[in-house]
């Protein structure tokens, strides 16, 4: 750079400041400066079409997501800007270190984009739970933690067309729940309400295709940290809107009378899936209740037990509302899964209506502590006094207790000194596909 100081007629002094870097130099500066976001040197909205415009590999799909922070807006409004630009640029910092990414940008203020190849929908799968496990560890900035969360909208393609891809990953992210993905590919086509028609034959052709997936989340020890196993969640891998949760589909199926068949798909993958592993501790599935009633389960029991899975390796789990049922009935079913070393947990704990006599006398193995009762630990009173109550209940019982929804080092704390043993949350692991849970597990001797 040259500055240059000449005095001019009326006494004043002109200074003239030249660059001598080229013309090129400083037009790829100011587009740097353009396709960038000061605050995390990320690119930024412009900087993502310029990456999804880049030719994509010959015949590679791409997996385009998009990840909005939840409740920015409060977070902003509770800390600070300061801060909240903080966090910000910290979040930036866990994406960016995400293995094999193509592109990582902010397009919004909370909203960042992600830029894959992939091979096929189980990778996107994959890549989706690297992206949502940036959220797993709480934020610490200016001796605060944090804790955030983030929904994410995916779209697997193999289009080359910059607004195909962005639109399409846009509507994802608008179907996302807080916390959950909504993962589509190639073409978006609308979700219909929830009870219609059209999803529920859906689903009737999604049961005769195998569409079915289902996820796995880790079971652990309170005291140990080791794997006790995992519970089965189903998942619909719909071949146009993504990967369904169950809230998305369960109540068409449960109005549909589709539950008894969902349950016996799950349980038919994932008891082989356990079998494949070798049986790593125990497996949970959730049953409904006309599915727990039907001879058709133990007939499905009776043959996972007979291809060499060890009874203590299945747990049936059931609502509270599912005991209600005819007492003589419930009785005979308890009775006979019991028979076979099959265990029972009752999920959701609390949150329902339980006749403690009927429990008392049905002595299932397990009682799972809602997450309602976990969110609130360790602060909340009423939430404290419920999961004491539940924990000291199951030690008078000899009935286990396992906390659901622990996100949190200090609900983890908060339980462990009440006495709980065991637990299942994001703190430990989300509900995984087979091929990311596997490897949990110790390798093969
Ligand atoms: P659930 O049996 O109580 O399963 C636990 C649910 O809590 C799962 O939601 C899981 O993803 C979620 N969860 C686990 N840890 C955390 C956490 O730390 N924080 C938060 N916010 N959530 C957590 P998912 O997979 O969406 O399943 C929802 C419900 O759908 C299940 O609740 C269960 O009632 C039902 N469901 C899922 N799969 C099946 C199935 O195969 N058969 C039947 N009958 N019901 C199923
Ligand atoms: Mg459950
Ligand atoms: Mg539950």
């Amino acid at each position: 750079m040259v500055v240059k100081v000449s005095t001019i007629p009326n006494n004043s002094r002109l200074v003239t400041i030249s660059d001598r870097r080229s013309h090129q130099a400083a037009q790829a500066q100011l587009r740097t400066l353009l396709s960038h976001d000061a605050l995390t040197g990320l690119p930024n909205g412009r900087g993502f079409v310029e990456c999804l415009a880049a030719a994509a590999p010959v015949g590679a799909r791409r997996l385009v997501l998009l990840l909005d922070v939840d409740r920015f807006r409060r977070v902003n409004a509770e800390v600070g800007v300061e801060i909240a630009n903080r966090l910000l640029t910290e979040v930036a910092g866990r994406l960016r270190s995400l293995p094999d990414l193509q592109c990582v940008a902010r397009v919004g203020a909370d909203t960042f984009g992600l830029l894959w190849t992939v091979a096929d929908l189980a990778d996107a799968n994959v890549r989706v739970q690297q992206a949502q496990s940036v959220f797993d560890a709480p934020f610490a900035t200016a001796g605060l933690t944090l804790p955030l969360s983030a929904r994410v909208g995916g779209l697997v393609s193999a289009s080359g067309d910059v607004e195909v891809l962005s639109r399409g990953a846009g509507r994802a992210l608008a179907h996302a729940p807080p916390r959950g993905v909504a993962l589509f590919e190639e073409d978006f086509v609308p979700l219909p309400t929830v009870g219609s028609l059209k999803l529920e034959g859906e689903l009737r052709e999604a049961l005769a295709r195998g569409e079915l997936r289902v996820f796995y989340q880790p079971q652990v020890s309170l005291v140990s940290g080791a794997l006790l196993g995992a519970e089965a969640l189903v998942r619909w891998q719909h071949p146009t809107r993504g990967l369904l949760a169950p809230a998305q589909f369960l109540p068409v199926a449960q109005a549909a009378g589709l539950m008894p068949a969902i349950d016996a798909v799950v349980l038919a993958a994932a008891s082989d899936q356990w079998l494949a592993w070798g049986a790593p501790g125990r497996l949970a599935v959730n049953v409904c209740s006309a599915w727990l009633s039907s001879d058709a389960l133990l007939d499905q029991i009776d043959a996972a037990l007979a291809r060499g899975l060890p009874g203590p390796a299945l747990e049936i789990e059931m609502t509270e509302e599912t005991l209600a049922a005819p007492w003589s009935a419930i009785r005979a079913r308890f009775d006979a899964l019991h028979a076979r070393g099959v265990t029972t947990a009752i999920d959701d704990f609390g949150v329902g209506f339980s006749s403690l006599s009927r429990l008392r006398r049905l002595r299932p193995t397990r009682l799972k502590i809602d997450r309602a009762f976990v969110t609130g630990l360790p602060d909340d009173a009423d939430d404290l006094a419920i999961a004491d109550l539940v924990v000291g209940l199951g030690a008078r019982l000899g009935i286990e207790v396992l906390a659901e929804g622990i996100e949190r080092q200090a609900q983890l704390d908060a339980l462990r000194s009440l006495g709980c043993v065991s637990g299942q949350g994001y703190l430990f692991g989300r509900p995984e596909p087979a091929e990311v849970f596997t490897r949990r597990l110790p390798p093969k001797a």
